[in-house]
Protein backbone atom coordinates (compact mmCIF):
# COMPACT_ATOMS: atom_id res chain seq x y z
CA UNK A 1 0.00 0.00 0.00
CA UNK A 2 1.53 3.73 -0.64
CA UNK A 3 1.51 6.12 1.80
CA UNK A 4 -1.07 8.75 1.71
CA UNK A 5 0.10 12.26 0.54
CA UNK A 6 0.47 14.40 3.41
CA UNK A 7 -1.55 17.74 2.17
CA UNK A 8 -1.69 21.53 3.67
CA UNK A 9 -4.29 22.60 2.17
CA UNK A 10 -7.45 21.10 3.59
CA UNK A 11 -10.94 23.24 3.31
CA UNK A 12 -13.52 23.85 5.74
CA UNK A 13 -15.86 21.58 4.02
CA UNK A 14 -13.39 18.46 3.33
CA UNK A 15 -13.04 18.31 6.99
CA UNK A 16 -16.71 19.05 7.97
CA UNK A 17 -17.44 15.87 5.76
CA UNK A 18 -14.77 14.12 7.23
CA UNK A 19 -16.88 14.33 10.60
CA UNK A 20 -19.94 13.46 9.05
CA UNK A 21 -18.80 10.25 7.59
CA UNK A 22 -21.16 7.06 9.70
CA UNK A 23 -19.13 6.29 12.41
CA UNK A 24 -17.93 2.81 11.13
CA UNK A 25 -16.84 4.54 7.69
CA UNK A 26 -15.07 7.04 9.42
CA UNK A 27 -13.22 4.47 11.59
CA UNK A 28 -12.22 2.24 8.92
CA UNK A 29 -10.88 5.10 6.83
CA UNK A 30 -9.06 6.37 9.07
CA UNK A 31 -7.60 2.62 10.44
CA UNK A 32 -6.44 2.32 6.59
CA UNK A 33 -4.53 5.53 6.52
CA UNK A 34 -2.95 4.39 9.64
CA UNK A 35 -1.84 1.43 8.06
CA UNK A 36 0.10 2.77 5.72
CA UNK A 37 2.28 5.30 7.67
CA UNK A 38 2.75 2.42 11.40
CA UNK A 39 2.78 -0.71 12.50
CA UNK A 40 -1.39 -0.35 13.52
CA UNK A 41 0.32 -2.61 16.92
CA UNK A 42 2.68 -0.07 18.28
CA UNK A 43 1.55 2.66 20.62
CA UNK A 44 4.41 5.57 21.09
CA UNK A 45 4.69 5.81 25.27
CA UNK A 46 5.56 8.89 26.91
CA UNK A 47 6.30 9.91 30.64
CA UNK A 48 5.32 13.51 31.13
CA UNK A 49 6.80 15.00 34.73
CA UNK A 50 5.62 18.40 36.03
CA UNK A 51 9.15 20.38 36.87
CA UNK A 52 7.50 23.43 38.00
CA UNK A 53 3.62 23.39 39.38
CA UNK A 54 1.29 25.95 39.93
CA UNK A 55 0.71 29.87 40.16
CA UNK A 56 1.05 30.25 36.47
CA UNK A 57 0.29 33.80 35.55
CA UNK A 58 -2.11 32.68 32.48
CA UNK A 59 -5.73 32.29 32.95
CA UNK A 60 -6.08 29.29 30.62
CA UNK A 61 -9.75 28.66 32.15
CA UNK A 62 -9.58 24.87 32.41
CA UNK A 63 -6.20 24.44 34.06
CA UNK A 64 -5.41 23.85 37.29
CA UNK A 65 -2.37 25.06 37.26
CA UNK A 66 -3.14 28.91 36.60
CA UNK A 67 -3.04 31.25 39.64
CA UNK A 68 -6.11 33.46 38.55
CA UNK A 69 -7.77 30.25 40.04
CA UNK A 70 -7.93 28.63 43.87
CA UNK A 71 -8.04 24.68 42.95
CA UNK A 72 -5.79 23.80 45.84
CA UNK A 73 -3.03 22.49 43.66
CA UNK A 74 0.20 22.80 45.58
CA UNK A 75 2.82 24.94 44.37
CA UNK A 76 6.25 23.57 43.50
CA UNK A 77 9.33 25.76 42.60
CA UNK A 78 11.44 24.01 40.08
CA UNK A 79 12.54 20.60 40.73
CA UNK A 80 15.95 20.03 41.07
CA UNK A 81 18.26 18.76 38.23
CA UNK A 82 19.49 15.21 40.39
CA UNK A 83 15.53 14.89 40.94
CA UNK A 84 14.54 15.20 37.17
CA UNK A 85 17.29 12.84 36.53
CA UNK A 86 16.11 10.21 38.88
CA UNK A 87 12.65 10.48 37.24
CA UNK A 88 14.01 10.14 33.85
CA UNK A 89 15.60 6.95 34.88
CA UNK A 90 12.82 5.35 36.35
CA UNK A 91 10.31 5.85 33.57
CA UNK A 92 12.73 4.42 31.18
CA UNK A 93 13.05 1.33 33.13
CA UNK A 94 9.18 1.39 33.04
CA UNK A 95 9.56 1.55 29.12
CA UNK A 96 8.71 5.25 28.19
CA UNK A 97 10.71 6.06 25.06
CA UNK A 98 10.24 9.83 25.53
CA UNK A 99 10.61 12.12 28.68
CA UNK A 100 8.32 15.37 28.64
CA UNK A 101 8.77 17.84 31.18
CA UNK A 102 6.53 20.37 32.20
CA UNK A 103 6.93 23.71 33.84
CA UNK A 104 4.09 26.45 34.34
CA UNK A 105 5.53 29.38 33.21
CA UNK A 106 4.08 32.07 30.91
CA UNK A 107 7.83 31.95 29.15
CA UNK A 108 11.20 30.49 30.63
CA UNK A 109 12.96 33.56 32.08
CA UNK A 110 16.86 34.40 31.73
CA UNK A 111 17.52 32.86 35.55
CA UNK A 112 15.66 29.42 34.71
CA UNK A 113 17.13 28.81 31.22
CA UNK A 114 20.50 27.96 32.19
CA UNK A 115 18.53 24.45 34.60
CA UNK A 116 16.37 24.08 32.00
CA UNK A 117 19.57 23.75 29.24
CA UNK A 118 21.23 21.44 31.84
CA UNK A 119 18.03 19.18 32.34
CA UNK A 120 18.02 18.80 28.41
CA UNK A 121 20.87 18.01 28.47
CA UNK A 122 21.34 15.15 31.41
CA UNK A 123 17.92 13.30 30.39
CA UNK A 124 18.84 13.32 26.54
CA UNK A 125 22.38 11.32 27.80
CA UNK A 126 20.14 8.61 29.22
CA UNK A 127 19.02 7.72 25.73
CA UNK A 128 15.69 8.94 25.93
CA UNK A 129 13.88 11.97 23.67
CA UNK A 130 13.51 14.90 25.18
CA UNK A 131 10.37 17.62 25.26
CA UNK A 132 9.89 20.32 27.24
CA UNK A 133 6.43 22.29 27.71
CA UNK A 134 7.99 25.85 29.04
CA UNK A 135 5.24 28.75 27.48
CA UNK A 136 5.97 30.94 25.20
CA UNK A 137 9.23 30.89 23.75
CA UNK A 138 11.51 33.80 22.02
CA UNK A 139 13.77 33.01 19.29
CA UNK A 140 16.92 32.91 20.32
CA UNK A 141 15.50 30.36 23.28
CA UNK A 142 14.34 27.77 20.99
CA UNK A 143 17.80 27.65 19.37
CA UNK A 144 19.55 27.15 22.65
CA UNK A 145 17.09 24.83 23.67
CA UNK A 146 18.13 22.90 20.59
CA UNK A 147 21.69 23.30 20.85
CA UNK A 148 21.17 21.40 24.35
CA UNK A 149 20.05 18.49 22.26
CA UNK A 150 15.71 18.91 22.99
CA UNK A 151 13.97 16.97 20.85
CA UNK A 152 9.94 18.47 20.99
CA UNK A 153 8.69 21.04 21.85
CA UNK A 154 5.09 21.10 23.37
CA UNK A 155 2.98 23.81 23.10
CA UNK A 156 -0.84 23.54 21.91
CA UNK A 157 -3.34 25.48 20.29
CA UNK A 158 -5.93 24.50 22.91
CA UNK A 159 -9.29 24.91 20.50
CA UNK A 160 -10.34 26.91 16.91
CA UNK A 161 -8.80 30.73 16.49
CA UNK A 162 -12.58 31.74 16.58
CA UNK A 163 -12.99 30.42 20.20
CA UNK A 164 -9.73 30.89 21.46
CA UNK A 165 -10.46 34.34 23.15
CA UNK A 166 -13.64 32.13 25.40
CA UNK A 167 -10.50 29.82 26.78
CA UNK A 168 -7.69 32.59 27.26
CA UNK A 169 -6.90 36.24 27.35
CA UNK A 170 -3.76 36.41 28.37
CA UNK A 171 -2.06 35.55 25.59
CA UNK A 172 -2.96 35.58 21.73
CA UNK A 173 -3.63 32.57 18.84
CA UNK A 174 -1.13 34.54 17.14
CA UNK A 175 1.32 34.62 19.91
CA UNK A 176 1.17 30.55 20.03
CA UNK A 177 1.62 30.33 16.27
CA UNK A 178 4.74 32.22 16.58
CA UNK A 179 6.29 30.33 19.45
CA UNK A 180 5.15 27.05 17.27
CA UNK A 181 7.08 29.51 14.26
CA UNK A 182 10.06 29.70 16.94
CA UNK A 183 10.77 26.00 17.30
CA UNK A 184 10.66 25.28 14.01
CA UNK A 185 13.11 27.49 12.33
CA UNK A 186 15.29 25.84 15.65
CA UNK A 187 15.06 22.54 14.13
CA UNK A 188 12.71 20.86 17.00
CA UNK A 189 10.09 18.82 16.19
CA UNK A 190 6.42 19.90 17.17
CA UNK A 191 4.05 18.51 19.85
CA UNK A 192 0.96 20.51 19.25
CA UNK A 193 -2.95 19.34 19.89
CA UNK A 194 -5.69 20.40 21.89
CA UNK A 195 -8.26 19.87 23.98
CA UNK A 196 -11.65 18.88 23.06
CA UNK A 197 -15.09 19.48 25.51
CA UNK A 198 -14.11 23.07 26.76
CA UNK A 199 -17.91 23.95 25.29
CA UNK A 200 -16.75 24.75 21.73
CA UNK A 201 -18.84 23.32 18.67
CA UNK A 202 -17.83 21.05 16.00
CA UNK A 203 -16.15 23.83 13.68
CA UNK A 204 -14.08 25.17 16.58
CA UNK A 205 -13.00 21.19 16.66
CA UNK A 206 -13.02 21.14 12.91
CA UNK A 207 -10.99 24.82 13.19
CA UNK A 208 -8.44 23.25 15.26
CA UNK A 209 -7.62 20.40 13.07
CA UNK A 210 -7.11 22.35 9.85
CA UNK A 211 -5.23 24.95 11.47
CA UNK A 212 -2.78 21.81 12.62
CA UNK A 213 -3.00 20.03 9.59
CA UNK A 214 -2.62 23.22 7.04
CA UNK A 215 0.66 24.49 9.21
CA UNK A 216 3.76 24.37 6.64
CA UNK A 217 5.00 20.82 8.60
CA UNK A 218 2.43 18.55 10.54
CA UNK A 219 3.07 18.37 14.01
CA UNK A 220 4.96 15.18 14.83
CA UNK A 221 2.56 14.87 18.13
CA UNK A 222 -0.34 15.68 18.25
CA UNK A 223 -2.06 15.59 21.58
CA UNK A 224 -6.06 15.08 21.59
CA UNK A 225 -6.96 15.61 25.19
CA UNK A 226 -10.60 15.59 26.82
CA UNK A 227 -11.07 18.36 28.97
CA UNK A 228 -10.48 17.23 33.05
CA UNK A 229 -12.75 19.05 34.79
CA UNK A 230 -11.21 20.75 37.68
CA UNK A 231 -12.80 22.19 40.89
CA UNK A 232 -12.23 25.62 41.08
CA UNK A 233 -11.43 25.77 37.41
CA UNK A 234 -14.13 28.03 35.20
CA UNK A 235 -15.19 24.69 33.40
CA UNK A 236 -15.60 22.24 36.53
CA UNK A 237 -19.20 22.09 35.40
CA UNK A 238 -18.97 21.38 31.46
CA UNK A 239 -21.06 18.88 30.31
CA UNK A 240 -19.82 15.78 28.71
CA UNK A 241 -18.49 15.61 25.33
CA UNK A 242 -20.11 12.72 23.95
CA UNK A 243 -17.65 9.74 23.33
CA UNK A 244 -17.97 8.77 20.23
CA UNK A 245 -17.40 12.66 19.15
CA UNK A 246 -14.20 12.39 20.92
CA UNK A 247 -13.51 9.29 18.61
CA UNK A 248 -14.54 10.87 15.38
CA UNK A 249 -11.66 13.47 16.23
CA UNK A 250 -8.89 11.04 17.11
CA UNK A 251 -10.10 9.67 13.68
CA UNK A 252 -10.37 12.98 11.76
CA UNK A 253 -7.05 14.02 13.06
CA UNK A 254 -5.69 10.37 11.85
CA UNK A 255 -6.60 11.25 8.25
CA UNK A 256 -5.64 14.98 8.00
CA UNK A 257 -2.37 14.06 9.39
CA UNK A 258 -1.66 10.81 8.36
CA UNK A 259 2.30 10.98 9.40
CA UNK A 260 1.64 12.27 12.65
CA UNK A 261 1.98 10.67 16.35
CA UNK A 262 -1.81 11.12 17.26
CA UNK A 263 -1.87 11.42 21.34
CA UNK A 264 -4.68 9.97 23.61
CA UNK A 265 -3.43 12.33 25.93
CA UNK A 266 -5.50 14.15 28.91
CA UNK A 267 -8.95 12.91 30.31
CA UNK A 268 -7.60 9.06 29.59
CA UNK A 269 -8.34 8.38 33.06
CA UNK A 270 -12.09 8.92 32.60
CA UNK A 271 -12.74 6.52 29.47
CA UNK A 272 -12.81 3.05 29.79
CA UNK A 273 -11.07 0.26 28.19
CA UNK A 274 -13.24 0.10 25.53
CA UNK A 275 -13.61 3.50 24.57
CA UNK A 276 -9.18 3.49 24.41
CA UNK A 277 -9.71 0.65 22.04
CA UNK A 278 -11.77 2.37 19.73
CA UNK A 279 -9.41 5.47 19.67
CA UNK A 280 -6.14 3.09 18.77
CA UNK A 281 -8.86 1.93 16.04
CA UNK A 282 -9.17 5.17 14.73
CA UNK A 283 -5.49 6.01 14.60
CA UNK A 284 -4.52 7.26 18.30
CA UNK A 285 -0.70 5.77 18.46
CA UNK A 286 0.65 7.60 21.63
CA UNK A 287 0.02 8.07 25.21
CA UNK A 288 0.88 9.47 28.51
CA UNK A 289 2.44 6.40 30.71
CA UNK A 290 2.89 6.82 34.37
CA UNK A 291 1.22 7.51 37.69
CA UNK A 292 0.77 11.53 37.01
CA UNK A 293 0.19 13.41 34.04
CA UNK A 294 1.27 16.88 35.26
CA UNK A 295 -1.32 17.37 38.04
CA UNK A 296 -4.22 15.33 36.81
CA UNK A 297 -4.39 11.72 37.45
CA UNK A 298 -3.53 9.04 34.83
CA UNK A 299 -4.37 5.14 34.76
CA UNK A 300 -1.95 3.31 36.45
CA UNK A 301 1.10 2.00 34.48
CA UNK A 302 0.41 -1.21 34.98
CA UNK A 303 -3.39 -0.91 34.14
CA UNK A 304 -2.18 0.82 31.04
CA UNK A 305 0.49 -2.67 30.26
CA UNK A 306 -2.56 -5.11 30.44
CA UNK A 307 -4.98 -3.48 28.11
CA UNK A 308 -1.55 -3.82 25.67
CA UNK A 309 -1.34 -6.95 26.59
CA UNK A 310 -4.79 -7.81 25.90
CA UNK A 311 -5.34 -5.92 22.62
CA UNK A 312 -1.63 -7.28 21.03
CA UNK A 313 -0.22 -4.08 21.23
CA UNK A 314 3.72 -3.23 21.55
CA UNK A 315 4.69 -0.35 22.62
CA UNK A 316 6.99 1.64 20.19
CA UNK A 317 10.52 1.85 20.29
CA UNK A 318 13.24 4.81 19.24
CA UNK A 319 15.46 4.55 16.36
CA UNK A 320 18.32 3.52 18.08
CA UNK A 321 21.91 2.31 17.51
CA UNK A 322 23.05 -0.76 17.46
CA UNK A 323 25.06 -0.64 21.21
CA UNK A 324 21.46 0.31 22.73
CA UNK A 325 19.94 -2.28 21.67
CA UNK A 326 20.28 -4.95 24.65
CA UNK A 327 19.27 -2.29 27.20
CA UNK A 328 15.81 -1.75 24.83
CA UNK A 329 15.02 -5.85 25.06
CA UNK A 330 16.09 -5.45 28.79
CA UNK A 331 13.24 -2.67 29.02
CA UNK A 332 10.82 -4.58 26.62
CA UNK A 333 11.25 -7.81 29.02
CA UNK A 334 10.51 -5.60 32.22
CA UNK A 335 7.32 -3.89 30.92
CA UNK A 336 5.93 -7.27 29.62
CA UNK A 337 6.82 -8.82 32.51
CA UNK A 338 4.67 -5.44 33.99
CA UNK A 339 1.80 -6.31 32.63
CA UNK A 340 1.47 -10.12 33.72
CA UNK A 341 2.33 -9.90 37.24
CA UNK A 342 -1.17 -8.98 38.34
CA UNK A 343 -2.64 -12.76 39.02
CA UNK A 344 -6.40 -11.08 40.04
CA UNK A 345 -6.92 -8.15 37.47
CA UNK A 346 -10.61 -7.54 37.21
CA UNK A 347 -11.54 -7.73 33.52
CA UNK A 348 -14.83 -6.17 34.13
CA UNK A 349 -14.10 -2.95 35.86
CA UNK A 350 -15.57 0.63 34.02
CA UNK A 351 -12.15 2.12 33.94
CA UNK A 352 -8.72 2.51 35.23
S1 LIG B 1 -2.14 25.63 30.54
FE1 LIG B 1 0.00 26.20 30.83
S2 LIG B 1 0.04 28.38 30.38
FE2 LIG B 1 -2.11 27.87 30.76
S3 LIG B 1 -2.41 28.28 32.97
FE3 LIG B 1 -1.87 26.12 32.73
S4 LIG B 1 0.34 26.03 33.04
FE4 LIG B 1 -0.20 28.16 32.60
Amino acid sequence: MTATELRHDWTLQEARELFELPFNDLLFRAQSVHRQHFDPNEVQVSTLLSIKTGACPEDCKYCPQSGHYNTGLEKEKLLEIEKVVAEAKAAKQKGASRFCMGAAWRSPSKKDMPYVLDMVKQVKSLGLETCMTLGMLKEEQAVELADAGLDYYNHNLDTSEKYYSHIITTRTYQDRLDTLDNVRKAGMKVCCGGIMGMGEDEDDRVGLLMQLANLPHHPESVPVNMLVKVKGTPMEDMEDLDPFEFIRIIAVARIMMPASHVRLSAGRENMNEQMQALCFMAGANSIFYGEKLLTTANPEADADMLLFKRLGIRPEQREQCASEEQEEEAIVEAVEYEGTRHMFYDATRESA
